[in-house]
Order: structure tokens, then sequence, then C-alpha cells
């Protein structure tokens, strides 16, 4: 294995300075925003996060999956500073620039649709998401959504209403918009199986709502902080023959899993069929917040003008970083390279599988990973504690971690596709350590 070369733990974690600002923020910051690392970023470069007290960690986090390309990577950097010099806001609606436009047709051309396509722009994925909704009402004059359990669609009221956990986001927060329907997802480890599933959706049309009356149809091909299951094919299959049957606006939402995250561009690309619409966010555009719906142009033509729109719709920094993000993964073949990196992380999870039965499960597509703790591997009782224990342990090791799924007994990987093998090692090695002092040596 190779030696530690990236990780630089210089104070006990928390660090002094780390511990002062989070005792100032608990007094002037919003309680329900606490739930974060006990340390506070100074900078960040690639994979690493440098802490106020000097520490360096590998960050397998990306801030929730926005750090495909790295954190700051020069290319984004500079396409910032070029586009700060020359102006920062319009509103895209009032006065336009080339760069909504030259994004659209890049997207476009990239996203797994085909025929002619259409982009919009927003600046949060809840944002995105809601108004990928609106436009497949507007198109099919129906106001059904069917959603899944352990969405996440974010936080907006309909986004939210989409979203499938109550505690934390959902509890005490109602009523919820109309108009929104669940069905199982599919979980190979777990069950419902996909003709399982698929069934169950099928039943809704009869028990809780016509067919003609549901608009869209709205999943992750992956479902990200549900607990990063992967959609099997014959479920996004069935998906799809169950809207053209109906009439339906088929969504996948690709927040989490664009990007490359899957080992391909868009994780659509795993599948034999399209999606209707796509939702993307989180790593378009580096680290700017940065949202949009690509789809078909006959339904993303059909509202009326200023159906949709906001001040604040695709930012002219934000679009000039995600140029900037689509020369990266064309230049450094970052599709290619999250094939490699989501191997070896495979690989390393399964042999910890095979020396800790309490990874009841190692799962995900490309470097879109995950493992499952659960307290007995025959009753796969989920161990959220265990999960916490770990990530804590390997914070202490330099390495930053984040927990998955409804239960919260996952750990998943988002690192930024850019991370070289050094840091991976260095990573795998304190999550490894972690593990050894949690579930025993
Ligand atoms: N959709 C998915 C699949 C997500 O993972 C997220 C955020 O994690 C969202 C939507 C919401 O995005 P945002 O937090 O930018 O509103």
């Amino acid at each position: 294995m190779a030696a530690t070369r990236v990780i630089e733990i210089r104070t006990e974690i928390p660090g002094p300075r780390s511990r002062e600002i989070l005792e100032r923020e608990r007094k002037a910051v919003a309680r329900p925003l606490i739930v974060h690392e006990p340390i506070v970023a100074d900078r960040a470069r690639g994979s690493t996060i440098t802490d106020v007290d000097g520490n360096t960690f590998v960050d397998f986090v990306g801030g929730v999956g926005v750090a495909n390309v790295g954190h700051n990577h020069p290319r984004v950097m500079e396409a910032i500073s070029e586009q700060v010099e020359r102006f920062l806001h319009t509103d895209f609606t009032v006065v336009p620039y080339e760069g909504y436009v030259a994004l659209a047709e890049r997207l476009g051309a990239l996203v797994p649709i085909s025929g002619e396509t259409r982009g919009a722009f927003f600046s949060a994925g809840a944002e995105a998401v809601e108004n990928a909704v609106k436009l497949a009402r507007l198109y099919t004059k129906r106001q059904g959504v069917i959603a899944f359990e352990g969405a996440f669609h974010g936080r907006t009221m309909l986004a939210l209403t989409m979203t499938s956990k109550t505690h934390p986001y959902k509890k005490g927060l109602g009523p919820f918009a109309p108009e929104v329907y669940r069905a199982p997802f599919p979980n190979v480890y777990r069950g419902p199986d996909a003709a399982t599933a698929l069934t169950a959706l099928e039943r809704l049309f009869t028990t809780h709502v016509s067919p003609d009356h549901v608009a869209a149809i709205v999943f992750e091909p992956q479902q990200g902080e549900g607990g990063f299951l992967p959609a099997p094919a014959e479920f996004v299959e069935g998906l799809r023959r169950i809207c053209d049957e109906h009439g339906i606006v088929l969504i996948a939402d690709e927040v989490q899993t664009g990007f490359g995250r899957t080992g391909r561009m868009f994780a659509m690309e795993h599948f034999a069929v399209e999606p209707d619409l796509m939702i993307v966010a989180k790593s378009i555009a580096g680290g700017l917040p940065l949202s949009g719906v690509l789809g078909r142009a006959a339904i993303m033509d059909d509202p009326h003008s200023g159906a949709i729109g906001g001040t604040f719709i695709g930012n002219p920094v934000a679009l000039a970083a995600a140029c900037a993000v689509l020369e990266i993964f064309e230049e450094e073949q970052l599709v290619d390279r999250a094939q490699v990196l989501g191997g070896a992380l495979r690989a390393r999870m399964l042999d910890w599988q095979s020396r800790w039965p309490r990874i009841g499960d190692v799962r995900g597509l490309g470097a879109m990973l995950a493992i499952e703790l659960v307290r007995d591997p025959a009753t796969k009782e989920p161990a959220p504690e265990l999960a916490r224990a770990v990530i804590d342990e390997a914070l202490q090791r330099g390495l930053l971690l984040l927990k998955a799924g409804v239960d919260g007994n996952c750990i998943r990987v988002l690192c930024p596709l850019t991370t070289s093998d050094a840091e991976l090692d260095d990573g795998l090695r304190a999550w490894e350590e972690a593990l050894a002092v949690v579930l025993g040596a």
C-alpha cells in the first residue's frame, strides 16, 4: 500500500481554530443547518480540503457530488474570472447571453435523448425538479406526478413532497403539494425486485390515480440520498413502456448521477431506453450553483412564453464554469477515470465485505458506490450507529465521508473524478482503519 502522501493531520480534530468558529456558529447560524463535520474549511484543491487549522483531508464527499472535476479546477477558475470581468447578471429573459445558448447546445448534444432537444437553466436542483414537473404538466395538461419510495428531489415544496424521507426532511412541514403519488422503488438487497415494483406501480393506476391523470413519472436512475440504489434495467424499461402506453412524461433526475459519476456521462446511458426530460445540477458547474432541464423539444417548447423563469435562471458566471467543466471532461477523459476509480473502489469494498460481514451490501454504478452497514447480515437490520462511527473515525484519520439511505446506514462515495491514485490509496487506507476500529480488526 502507498505511504501517506496527501492526508496531513497537524492538530487534534477538530482543531482549536475550527472549534472557535463552530462555537460562534452555534450562536449565529440557524440550528437546522448544523449537521456537518466539526471542521471548518480554509481552502480546497482537487480532491483535498484543508481546514483552518492546517489539516488536509482527502474528500470523498465532493460537496455532496458537486466536485466531479475536483475543487477549484484551474480551468473552471479561469472561465469564472473571464466572465466576472465581463458581467455578472442581466436576467437571461431580459438581456440574453451566449453562454446560456452554448451550454444548451453542448448539453443537448450530450444528453441521451434523441431528436431535437432544448435546455433551460436555473440555480438549485430542486428548482429544476419543479420546472421539469411544470413543463410536463403544461405539455400533458394533466396534474398527477408519480415519485418513488426513498426518492430525494429537493426541499422546495413540490420537490419536498416528491422526496420520500420523513426525518429530517418532511417532519412537521406539511401540508404537502397535492397530486403526488408514491410507488415502491426496486432494491436488489432488500426487495422488492423490479417486476414487483412495476406491478405495484401499475396497481396504483387502479387504486390511487387514473393513468390519464398522470403528467410525469420522476425517478433517479440510481437513488442518491435514498441509499445508492441503482434502478435495474428491467425497471427503467418498464417505466418507459408504461409512460408510452399512457402518454406520461418520463423524467430522469440526474442531479446526483450526472456528469460522469456512474461511469457514463449520464446514468441513463446505462439503459436501452431514453427519458423525455432530464434534470441536472450539482457537478454541472464545477462548484457554482447551476441546474437545468434538458429534454424533447416538443415538451420544452409547448408552454406559453413566461411560464417558466426566475431572476437568477442560469447565472452567466456559472454557465461559463459549466462550459469549462464539459471541456475538462473531454480533455481529462473523466468518464473513463470514473470507471477506473469505481473498479478500484468496488474491489476494495468487496474485500472489506468478506472481512466484515456487517457490511451487508456493496453496490452502485461506476464511481457512485456505497457500503450498507447492518447489525446482523442474516436479519439485515440497519446499523446507522455503525455508519456514523465509521465516518467519525475516518475524519480523525483525514478522510471525509458521508452517509446515505433512508435508514442512514450507508456510507457513499462522491469523490472527485480527478482523484489521483495516491489520493485514492490514502483515502481507502483511512477508511479501512476506521472500519477496523469500529467493526474489529
Ligand atoms: N435531486 C437529487 C437526485 C438530489 O440528489 C438532490 C440533492 O441532493 C436534489 C434533487 C436537490 O438538489 P438541490 O439540493 O440543489 O436543490
